[in-house]
């Protein structure tokens, strides 16, 4: 499989791509935009490696173009910059995955190898409410830009909540949401799991809020300050 690594620092081109090499993969290197945009006009890759610092621009420049023509080759995106906004702005452009710079070799090698598995159309989407994050690709918690553990009820629990801040969602329905349909539930099973999450939040010191509305559901809203 033909891969397009897009980096301008010399040595970890030569380091990447022969570590790529000898993982089995063949790789064209491009050190500029201009020089990326030729490489993909000609060559239809399998999956591409993109710096966001570039000479001559913003590598999301590319991602931008490419998903703008409908195009929808892998793309991971290398950056120095492990801030959320970046993350937040490169998953908005169509990025696919991240690392962030210095990683360990076996890691880009084992995220080229889960993106060639993905369907090219997932596309892993962030969710924010307050200051807290939930990035919907790789199930995980953001507070105040550090990730944070969750059970996994819980992490279903504050994905359906913070997709639909501010609005009521009904009991049942997050019931349903956490509980597999053969589960036997106990009564107060939703409340138990709310609590957790709950206090999960105010230890953190998340800015969002999960209001219990009695018989009817579940709220979050962000904290008024
Ligand atoms: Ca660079």
């Amino acid at each position: 499989m033909r891969l397009l690594l897009i980096e301008d620092n010399v040595s970890l081109v030569e380091l990447i791509a022969k570590g790529l090499a000898s993982a089995g993969f063949e790789v064209d290197t491009a050190a500029t935009l201009a020089g990326a945009r030729d490489a993909i006009a000609e060559i239809s890759y399998a999956a591409l490696i993109l710096d966001i610092g570039l000479p001559d621009g913003d590598g999301l420049s590319i991602l931008r173009e490419m998903r703008g023509r409908g195009e929808a080759t892998p793309v991971l995106v290398l950056t120095a910059r492990g801030g959320l906004r970046d993350r937040v702005t490169g998953l908005n452009d169509g990025a696919d995955d991240y690392l962030v710079k210095p990683f360990a070799f076996e890691e880009l090698i084992a995220r080229i190898h889960a993106l060639l598995r993905r369907p090219s159309d997932f596309l892993g989407k962030l969710r924010q409410a307050g200051n807290v994050a939930f990035d919907t690709m790789g199930r995980q918690m953001y507070v105040n830009e550090r990730p944070q553990p969750l059970s996994a009820r819980e992490t279903a629990l504050l994905e359906l909540l913070i997709g639909r801040v501010g609005r009521v969602v009904p009991k049942s329905f997050v019931e349903s949401h956490l509980f597999g349909q053969s589960e036997e539930i106990r009564s107060n099973a939703v409340e138990v799991y709310v609590h957790r999450l709950r206090k999960q939040l105010a230890d953190l010191g998340a800015t969002i809020e999960i209001h219990t509305i009695r018989g009817v559901g579940y709220l979050m809203t962000e904290a008024k300050a």
